[in-house]
């Protein structure tokens, strides 16, 4: 059975969803049987459903329509659905995606949260958790989350441990990485040595209160100084800010 392909909303069926469904959702799945129980489920739900049966359907929705979370299948034929999320990331969309699979190993899981899914579920599941954890998706929206981050001519990839000024790699410690993403997370804005020690120490670290200054110095000799640049400024008494792009 295929399920017909439902077109960007004419203008009446936009204001019919407005009236009596708040919550749209894509599913992409190549199963019929699973498609079509999972399209019931959440109509049941009260939400609008729209439903692709494979990989390059499924982008090319989730690229036109603006849903509020995408439920995809990892394994579908032609463009699996780990690479439908990572290509509905490069293309901007930050619709929040839940990818269902069957293959209960760590590494596929891995690999979809690194495409850009924000959960997963292994088949089979119970179709209760599914919506409440579709739910909770909706609630956090479609905000960035990209999962390479770029401030400048900085880029970071926390999935990889890797970072380049340019094109140039940057040989960081694990603490000098960490430290670096959560200046990049918060560019512009200044970041308190509380903040640093919370969130790239653990709660046990009971050393050197100067340590993050020590750190944000290994830092600058890395990041900024080889390529004259003072992007890490320092705001007295307070902490540290990574200039942004815009200046
Ligand atoms: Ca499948």
């Amino acid at each position: 059975m295929r399920i017909k392909k439902r077109l960007p909303f004419t203008p009446n069926s936009h204001v019919n969803r407005r009236r009596f469904c708040f919550v749209r959702i894509l599913i992409v799945e190549d199963e019929s049987r699973m498609a079509a129980l999972l399209a019931r489920g959440f109509r049941d739900e009260g939400y609008a459903v729209d439903v692709a049966s494979d990989g390059t359907d499924g982008l090319w929705m989730a690229t036109e329509n603006d849903y509020d979370a995408v439920v995809l299948d990892g394994m579908l034929p032609g463009i699996d659905g780990f690479e439908v999320c990572a290509k509905m990331r490069e293309a901007g969309r930050w619709v929040p995606v839940i990818l269902l699979t069957a293959r209960d190993s760590v590494d596929h899981r891995v690999e979809g949260l690194d495409a850009g899914a924000d959960d997963y579920m292994a088949k089979p599941f119970s179709f209760a958790e599914l919506a409440a954890r579709v739910r909770a998706l909706v609630r956090r929206g479609a905000r960035e989350r990209p999962t390479v981050l770029e401030i400048g001519d900085l880029r970071l990839d926390p999935a990889a441990h890797c970072a380049w000024r340019g094109t140039t790699p940057l040989h960081l410690s694990p603490k000098e990485m960490a430290l670096l993403e959560l200046l990049m997370r918060h560019a512009d804005e200044v970041v308190t040595r509380t903040q640093v020690l919370e969130h790239v120490w653990d709660f046990a670290y009971d050393g050197l209160s100067n340590v993050v200054d020590q750190y944000v110095s290994y830092l600058r000799k890395k990041v900024d100084r080889p390529f004259g640049r003072a992007d890490i400024e320092t705001v007295r008494g307070v902490g540290y800010r990574l200039r942004g792009a815009a200046r």
